[in-house]
């Protein structure tokens, strides 16, 4: 069989870790031809009143890999680097994390080319109105359901829902997940990626037989997701010693203190630790090599590769990003004997809380926090007990364990409904 390769090294990697797993596993060639493409890609081009009156135009994306298990779901990133490949890798990547979640999703992923921070409010609303407008034919509550990705929150998924609303002619809450709480949000959305992260170190650190209290924890990128991440290690006991994002890193081998740091970042959702005074911080360039126990890798992807796994000084590497290790890096990490817990079981929880949204907004009757997390956490520990107990029975890393389990999850349904999707 002719294998699908792609210069986008995203989209090639993710192909090459689908072909790898269908191939131990032992799925049929004509699973593997399938579930090597995607369902559908929208590209659209996207005209922009600016507010000096002149007119820019963005190119946006929309993926839906596979949608046989139900609903594409995933999110929409605002960065110069989308593109159609990045798109399609990560809704790939998608397809095995809701499978994988036990939850009734196949994989979108979608995307504008456009740097968010040179844009002004109005300039944001009016972009993600026409993004909305233009990608509507393939959006729907059974159908499409977006959601926050890199550099888009809440206000980015009420101008979308609401614009597709109007558009339908009524209010359509679970078209979009991530909104705010004040409007068809759900209570335990925002920390749920970090705080689901966090447990999968937590029961890393169980099946190690190791005390998080005994622990040191070095957390790469203080979004959403590194934030939480980092305050709910904290909170469980372990010590952590080093953050970064893009104004530096802030090293304490002693800990540091991170409620301040998650204070100031909240304080200053722009610049997040900008104004962080770190007391007994050490000035380090390079947060992987910092030496800690676990690796939390929560920023861009492919930050963890050839060059730079060698660095590495953590016994475990929990991937709270999508794709922070590349496959040459995982090899290197594997011979060095460092557990990693992959991108589709780590930081599953965000869409996992998107799922629990989603239920929310079709019954119209909203869950209290302690009845999100409860749910959230009880699927988290199940998920990766289940990764964990495959990868020693099968003597395979976490990824190739992940893999299999979500790979066999949507063979299953494919076999129930048979080729015509
Ligand atoms: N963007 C998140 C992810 O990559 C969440 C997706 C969603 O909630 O649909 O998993």
């Amino acid at each position: 069989m002719e294998k699908r390769t792609s210069a986008n090294v995203l989209l090639d990697t993710a192909l090459k870790n689908f072909y790898g797993a269908a191939e131990e596993m032992g799925l049929s060639d004509d699973l593997v031809k399938i579930l090597a493409q995607s369902e559908k890609k929208l590209e659209v081009s996207l005209p922009v009143e600016m507010d000096d009156g002149s007119v820019r135009v963005f190119q946006g994306y929309r993926v839906q890999h596979f949608s046989a298990v139900g609903p594409s779901k995933g999110g929409v990133r605002f960065h110069p680097d989308v593109d159609g490949d990045e798109c399609e890798a990560l809704a790939m990547l998608m397809t095995w994390k809701c499978s994988l979640a036990g939850i009734p999703y196949g994989g979108g992923k979608g995307g504008i080319s456009c740097n968010p921070d040179s844009l002004s409010q109005k300039e944001k609303e009016r972009l993600c109105r026409t993004f909305a407008a233009r990608i509507s034919p393939v959006i729907g509550t059974w159908q499409d359901i977006p959601a926050p990705d890199v550099n888009t929150g809440g206000q980015e998924m009420v101008w979308f829902m609401d614009t597709i609303s109007k558009l339908h002619g009524q209010l359509e809450p679970g078209l979009f997940t991530g909104k705010p709480i004040s409007y068809w949000g759900s209570q335990g959305r925002t920390a749920a990626t970090g705080y689901a992260a966090a447990t999968c170190g937590l029961e890393l650190l169980k099946v190690l037989g190791k005390d998080p209290k005994d622990v040191r924890v070095a957390v790469e990128g203080f979004g959403n997701v590194g934030s939480y991440a980092a305050l709910t290690m904290a909170n469980a006991g372990a010590k952590v010693v080093a953050i970064s994002n893009r104004s530096g890193v802030y090293h304490a081998p002693q800990g540091l203190d991170i409620k301040k740091a998650f204070a100031e970042a909240e304080a200053n959702p722009r610049e997040r630790l900008k104004g962080f005074t770190c007391e007994g911080c050490e000035k380090v360039d390079d947060i992987l090599s910092v030496d800690c126990d676990l690796l939390f890798p929560c920023a861009l992807e492919g930050v963890v590769n050839e060059k730079t796994a060698d660095r590495i000084k953590a016994k475990g590497i929990v991937e709270g990003a999508n794709g922070p290790v590349t496959p040459e890096a995982d090899a290197i990490l594997g011979e060095k004997g460092v557990i990693v817990v992959p991108d589709f079981l780590a930081n599953s929880g965000g869409v996992i809380g998107s799922y629990f949204e989603w239920a929310q907004n079709l019954s119209g009757y909203f869950w209290t926090e302690e009845e999100y997390n409860e749910r959230l956490i009880h699927i988290m520990k199940g998920n990766f007990k289940r990764v964990w107990d495959y990868s020693q029975s099968r003597k395979v890393n976490m990824r190739w364990a992940a893999f299999m389990a979500a790979i066999q999850r949507v063979a299953d349904v494919v076999k129930l409904r048979g080729v015509f999707l």
